[in-house]
Parts: structure tokens; C-alpha cells; sequence
């Protein structure tokens, strides 16, 4: 066992605030892993605030972890101590289902176990995230990071934001010749912009900030469209193949199923606390229009964004913060007040809590 510090909420409306528990001791097929940076995802905060149901508490969020290997068990063979590796949102799955034989483990027909709030496979104890100094994984689930040293800060936030714009682009077929629309420039969007735009597309973002605009062009959007401006929406009517919206409140999909042209698509991967208003039929009809979800990805394809990234040299643009500042982070996330993920240096875990 190890003694792990971390932050955790104890309830819904408390705020997160220091913690310590044991990691369980590695297994043979284990890869102990102190944490050096943990990205801060918008799904953190909605489990943390149980948005989406009952949460079990305490509760440690944090699913885009990048760390050091300190010890593997006996059977480790991907991994030696000292490798900088990543861990993502799933910690397990149940390894006999059709999703998991083809590496699709996000979809496990017995349920992923999440990195955090969630039931681990043997002892059903809640899982403990990546808010945390140490963890402690099963092999399968721990990725290779090939980007530089110096980098490994702002490649944490690829664990999750990362693989959850490249999976739904890679699955329909972002690429030249295409025009990709992104819905909000948070943790997700911009790097669904710098992915997009790496696989060729022709990236259009749709914002709610228009103060956004020249970050956007810069992270690689040919053109920014204002989605409260009907002016700017309109002149992109029946025009997108695909649009992945990752915006994390419930709002009107209707103005975004209008941009797509025929057999478009419109993926929604943000995942609001409270359901969309139902779409008007006739808006998907008359094109043919697809809607359509998607959620993180599996392992293969996580190693495949990873290796993707390293080779275009795409990592996060990140605000690095202090543990002790996780609250005021959710605060200004709720005010899409980030540019674009914050991280956690989790050497300052331990520090003492101003007053
Ligand atoms: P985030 O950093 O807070 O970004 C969300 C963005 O949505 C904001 O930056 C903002 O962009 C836009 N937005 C915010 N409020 C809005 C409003 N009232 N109306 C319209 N747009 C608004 O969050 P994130 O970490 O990217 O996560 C986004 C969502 O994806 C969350 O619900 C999260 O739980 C979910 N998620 C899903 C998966 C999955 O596997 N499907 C994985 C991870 C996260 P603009 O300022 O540009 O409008
Ligand atoms: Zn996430």
C-alpha cells in the first residue's frame, strides 16, 4: 500500500479540499505510477458537483494523468521504472466482451471502469483519480507518451480532451476536401481544432466568445462563426460534412443540425448535466442528417492520438495551476474563463491551503 496525497470532494456542494488514502499495492500485472500533471476536465467538475446522478464520495476527479513509472509487477512487459507514461479515463474493463477484444474498451458491454467514480473490476472499491500524487494501474491501460519532457504538462490534457475530438474525426473521416465544424473553444474544442486541422480538414470553429477568434485561427480554424450571430450562422448553411459539438450545457441543436449538407453528421461529445431540447424532425429530413455520439476511445486509438500528436507536434495550451487552486479553476470553467486546460502540478499537492 501506498500513502497517496489528494484532493477530494466529501459532497455535491463542498469544495474539494485535501485528502490522503492507500493505493493498492501493484499485482503482478501492475504499473505503479507517481503522477507529475493532471489535466482539469469539465467532466471532473460535473462528477464532483454529482451533475450527472449520484456520485460516490470522497470523491478524487481527474482523468488526464501524466506521471513516471515508480515499480511494475512481475508480468509487466510494455513498461520499466523511470518511463513517462499516461492514463486516461478507463482503468479497466472486463477483457471478455466483443468491445474489448476489439479494442473498443470505452464501450465494455459490462461497463469500463473509470478512472475515477467508479467500480473497480475485482474489488468493487470506488476508484480514486488522478487529483492524487499516485497511482496504481493495470497494465492495459497505461500509454506510452513519446512527446519531449518539457512538454509533458501540456500532453496530459491528450488522455482526455485529446482522444475524445480525435476518435469521432478519425471515425468520420475528418481529412483535406472536408469541412469540420468544432462547437466551443474549451478543453475539448481546441484540440479538436488542432486535430482536425492536422488531418487536413478545413476547420471552421463555432463559438459563443467572439473574443475567441484570433486564438482560434491560430490553433488552425480557417474561420470562426459567432453561433449567437444568426447573420454569421446563416452564411454557413447545409454546409459542413461533420460538426462535433462539445459544448457542456444543454442548448438548442437545431441552428447546428441546419450547417450540415447532405449525410452530415453532427457528434455530440459534450455531455450535459440536463438533456438537450429535443431536435426538430424536419431540420434532419430534408438532408438526410445524421446525430450522432461518441465517448473517449479505446486504448489502440488513445496510443494512435498519442503517437498522432508527438508526430505533429500538437500538445494542450495550458494555464498551469497549484492543487490548491482546483476550486477557483471550476469557477472560472463555469465562466469558459480557461485558455484551454487547466493542469494540475502535482508537486504542489501537498502544499498548505491559504486561509
Ligand atoms: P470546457 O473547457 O468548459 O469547454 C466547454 C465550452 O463550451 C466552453 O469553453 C464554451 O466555448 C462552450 N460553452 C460554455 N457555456 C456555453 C453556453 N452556455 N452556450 C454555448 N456554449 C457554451 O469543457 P470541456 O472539458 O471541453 O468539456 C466539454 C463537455 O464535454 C463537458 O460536458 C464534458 O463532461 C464532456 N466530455 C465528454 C467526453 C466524451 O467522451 N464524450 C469526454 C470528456 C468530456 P465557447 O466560449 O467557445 O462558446
Ligand atoms: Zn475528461
Amino acid at each position: 500500500m501506498t500513502l497517496t496525497h489528494a484532493y477530494a470532494a466529501q459532497s455535491a456542494t463542498t469544495p474539494l479540499a485535501p485528502f490522503t488514502f492507500e493505493r493498492r499495492t501493484p499485482t503482478a500485472r501492475d504499473v505503479a505510477i507517481d503522477i507529475l500533471y493532471c489535466g482539469v476536465c469539465h467532466s471532473d467538475l460535473h462528477t464532483a458537483k454529482s451533475e450527472w446522478g449520484p456520485s460516490a464520495y470522497p470523491c478524487v476527479p481527474g482523468h488526464e494523468i501524466v506521471g513516471r513509472v515508480s515499480a511494475v509487477g512481475a508480468e509487466v512487459s510494455k513498461f520499466k521504472v523511470g518511463d513517462f507514461v499516461g492514463v486516461g479515463c478507463m482503468v479497466d474493463s472486463c477483457q471478455h466482451c466483443q468491445p474489448c477484444a476489439d479494442g473498443l474498451e470505452q464501450y465494455c458491454d459490462n461497463g469500463m471502469t473509470g478512472t475515477y467514480n467508479s467500480e473497480e473490476q475485482v474489488s468493487r472499491a470506488n476508484t480514486l483519480g488522478g487529483y492524487s500524487d499516485h497511482i496504481v494501474v493495470f497494465e492495459k491501460f497505461v500509454l506510452k507518451i513519446s512527446h519531449d519532457e518539457k512538454a509533458l504538462a501540456a500532453v496530459a490534457p491528450l488522455l482526455c480532451a485529446g482522444i475524445t475530438l480525435y476518435s469521432p474525426l478519425r471515425q468520420w473521416q475528418a481529412g483535406p476536401g472536408k469541412k469540420v465544424g468544432i462547437v466551443g473553444l474549451g478543453g475539448l474544442g481546441h484540440m479538436g481544432v488542432k486535430i482536425a486541422a492536422a488531418m487536413g480538414a478545413h476547420v471552421v470553429l463555432c463559438t459563443t466568445s467572439p473574443g475567441k477568434s484570433e486564438d482560434a485561427k491560430r490553433l488552425g480554424a480557417k474561420e470562426v462563426v459567432v453561433s449567437k450571430n444568426a447573420d454569421e450562422m446563416a452564411r454557413h448553411l447545409a454546409s459542413f460534412d461533420l460538426i462535433v459539438n462539445t459544448v457542456a450545457v444543454a442548448h438548442d441543436l437545431d441552428p447546428f443540425i441546419q450547417l450540415l449538407k447532405l449525410d452530415g453528421t453532427l457528434v455530440l461529445v459534450g455531455a450535459p448535466g440536463t438533456p438537450h431540447p429535443s431536435p426538430g424532425v424536419f431540420g434532419l429530413i430534408t438532408k438526410r442528417r445524421r446525430i450522432a455520439g461518441s465517448m473517449i476511445g479505446g486504448i489502440p486509438e488513445t496510443q494512435e492520438m498519442l503517437d498522432f500528436c508527438a508526430k505533429h507536434g500538437i500538445v494542450s495550451d495550458i494555464e498551469s495551476i497549484r492543487m490548491a487552486q482546483i476550486n477557483t479553476a471550476y469557477e472560472r470553467m463555469l465562466k469558459s474563463d480557461v485558455k484551454y486546460r487547466f493542469v494540475i502540478d502535482m508537486a504542489t499537492v501537498e502544499e498548505p491551503v491559504a486561509a
